[in-house]
Formats: C-alpha cells, structure tokens, sequence
C-alpha cells in the first residue's frame, strides 16, 4: 500500500489549520478503501476518513492513527421510467461538479445545494442542506464499507435515518461507515425549490426560472456571504457554518421573544410543533459579536455571522477559544448553548 508518513493536513482542509497525519493513504478505489481500513485495524491505529475537508477542525496535534483520502471517481446518470433518473455518483467526486452535471442536463432536486464544497461521501453524513433543499430529499442508496463486518453494504434512505444535519453516520454509528457512492434519484425537466426567502429575493426578476438560473441564484447569495470558496477571499478559510441552528423549547423561545428588541427569526423544527429551531447567527450577533471581528489569527467572517475563519497562520486552539467564547456569550445571554458544526478530528476530550 502507497502509505504516507506526516502527511500536513492544514492543506487538505478549508479551514487550513491543525498538524499532520500520522500515515496518510489516497484511496482511488473501493479496494484501495477496503485495504487501507484493514492495515489501520492490524496496527491497532484509529482511522479517520477525509473528504474535501471543508467541514472538519483538525487539532494542532494533528491525528496519530491513518488519514484515509477519498478519491474515488465516477459519476453516472441511469435512466428510470417516469422522467426518474438516477444520478450515481463516487464518494470522492467534487459535490459541486456532481449537481452542475444534473442542472445541465435539466436534472432538478439538488440545484439549491450547488456551491457547497466537499466531496459526494460527505453530502449524506450531515445530511447536507442550504436554501430549502436537503440531499435527503432525493438521496435514495449509499454505498458503504461497514467497517464492523468488513462488508460492503446498502443503505436505504430510511436506513441513514436523517433530519437536520444529521444521519447514522455522525450521530448512531459515527465512524462504522465508509462511504464508497451514493445514489441520487433526479426528475427531468422538474421544477427548480424555490422555497426558501432569499432565493426568491434574488429571483424576483424572473418569474419562472430554469434549474441553471437557480442555480447561478445560489452561487451568487452565497458568494456574497462567502460560503463559495473563491481563491483569494480573505473570509475563505474557513469550515462553513460553525454552530448548528440550535432547537429549543416554544416556551424557551417565547422568553426570548419576550424581552428582544425586535422579531427574534425562528423556524418550524420538524413535525414537533413544541419545538422550534432559532437562528444560531441572530443569536451570536444579539450576544454581541459582530461580522468581522478578529482575536489575532482567527475571527468571524466579515460576510457570514455563522462562519469563523483563520486569518492567515491561525492555530486549531485559537479558532477553539473564540468558538468557546462565543457559545459562552450565547447562553449567558440566552441560555442556549450552541453546538459546533464541524468535525473535530485528533482532538482528546472535545
Ligand atoms: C464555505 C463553506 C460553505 C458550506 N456550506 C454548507 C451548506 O450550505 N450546507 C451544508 O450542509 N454544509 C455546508 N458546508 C459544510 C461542508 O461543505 C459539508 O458538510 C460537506 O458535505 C463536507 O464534505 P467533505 O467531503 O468536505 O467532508 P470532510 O470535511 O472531509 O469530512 C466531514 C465528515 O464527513 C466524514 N466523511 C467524509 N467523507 C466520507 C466518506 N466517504 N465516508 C464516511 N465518512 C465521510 C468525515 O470523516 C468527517 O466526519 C460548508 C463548508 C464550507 C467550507
């Protein structure tokens, strides 16, 4: 196996921040995944498995066990009956390059998610979603390597047991899956999701636009937030949202509601109407910390309440303490305590 030693890993990661890997090893095909997962398992080193590395918080420290780099490539489109086409795509392939392909040719169900760095493998592990569409809308198989039997398996939707930002495979069974395909259902020539507020806003010229208009929709609000990652943008560096939109209680919201100056933003929470979901950036900015503000090498994105960036040279730790000090912010002020996006990786007790 072409195994690698201290392999940086800050390169390989949207953030740009935290040490190497202890072994590193690129996986260009399902044996080349199934081979490397054995070799960690023999050595008795923890695996981790890397994606395009833009939802994930490396530790200075880097990680001591195998890095497994998911570069497996193939992107299909099977025709089904009815219009159905399955878009079969390769955990390693670019995510944005995938729903590119479906909007050209007409293909609709994942154009809302066009923008979104990271790999295929990763789209169902937080169960990736942006301006009303979730990939669990249209995901309808993952390929996976069950790394507890050693098996390749099949997982249905209803298997991945999704709903906001989660699935098996960041909350029941962390770690037990390697993600190898996944498999999206599209309709052709379906209408574009034009659900969501802003989308609509930035459409409100063109009354009935296409998936590609919608598309470059996206790109656009997006790039204006900087969640498009374009070369040189100084709020680039970093891991997407870094809080999660947090649920609470319609009575706890109501408290809150109760003594903000204006309309606090909510939103429905599911089907449990006891439960609302809040805005985690109106609740940063309301706990007093603005867009753009810096604590040396880290800060808030100048664009994107929600996003911290490193500023050039930033330390794994330093992102932590001003993380910590705005969830500490956060429930002082409104007793919610914020919780991390992204995937810590070579950190002990996080
Ligand atoms: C600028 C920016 C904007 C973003 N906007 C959004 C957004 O709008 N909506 C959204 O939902 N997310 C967003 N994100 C977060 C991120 O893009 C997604 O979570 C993406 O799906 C992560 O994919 P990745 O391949 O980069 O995964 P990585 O960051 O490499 O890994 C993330 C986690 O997934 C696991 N993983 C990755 N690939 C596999 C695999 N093949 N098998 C098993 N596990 C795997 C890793 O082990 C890790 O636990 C944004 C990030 C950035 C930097």
């Amino acid at each position: 196996l072409p195994i690698q030693e201290n392999v940086p890993l800050a390169p390989m990661t949207t953030l740009g921040i935290g040490g190497a890997a202890r072994y590193f090893l690129p996986a260009r095909d399902e044996q080349e995944v199934a081979a490397g997962v054995h070799w960690a398992g023999e050595q008795g080193l923890p695996l981790f498995v890397l994606g395009g590395g833009s939802n994930i918080v490396v530790a200075d420290e880097g990680f001591p066990g195998l890095v497994l780099r998911m570069e497996l490539r193939g992107l299909n489109l099977v025709e089904e009956p009815d219009g159905i086409i399955a878009l079969e795509a390769a955990a390693g392939e670019d995510w944005d390059q995938a729903v590119e392909l479906a909007v050209s040719r007409n293909l609709a169900g994942i154009e809302c998610l066009s923008g979104i760095p990271g790999t295929v493998g990763g789209t169902p592990v937080q169960n990736v979603g942006a301006y009303g569409q979730e990939v669990s809308e249209t995901l309808v198989w993952v390929r996976a390597l069950d790394r507890r039997s050693g098996c390749v398996v099949t997982l249905s939707n209803a298997d991945c047991r999704f709903s906001y930002r989660q699935s098996i495979f960041n909350t029941a069974q962390p770690e037990r899956y390697v993600v190898l395909a996944v498999t999206y259902r599209l309709r052709r020539n379906g209408e574009p999701a034009l659900g969501y507020a802003d989308l609509q806003k930035e459409l409100a010229g063109t009354p009935t636009p296409s998936l590609a208009q919608v598309r470059d929709a996206v790109r656009r609000i997006r790039e204006r937030k900087a969640m498009l990652l374009v070369p040189g943008d100084p709020d680039g560096h970093s891991a997407g949202s870094f809080f999660k939109n947090p649920v609470v209680s319609r009575a706890h919201f109501e408290r809150i509601q109760g003594t903000a100056p204006g309309p606090v933003p909510h939103y429905p929470a599911g089907r449990d109407e006891t439960q609302v979901k809040l805005a985690a950036a109106w609740l940063i900015e309301n706990a007093g910390f603005r867009k753009g503000c810096t604590r040396g090498r880290v800060g808030i994105s100048s664009k994107h309440t929600l996003a911290l960036v490193n500023r050039g040279g930033a330390s794994a730790r330093e992102l932590l303490a001003l993380a910590r000090e705005i969830q500490d912010g956060v429930n002082q002020k409104f007793g919610i305590e914020l919780r991390p996006e992204p995937i810590f990786v070579g950190f002990s007790g996080v």
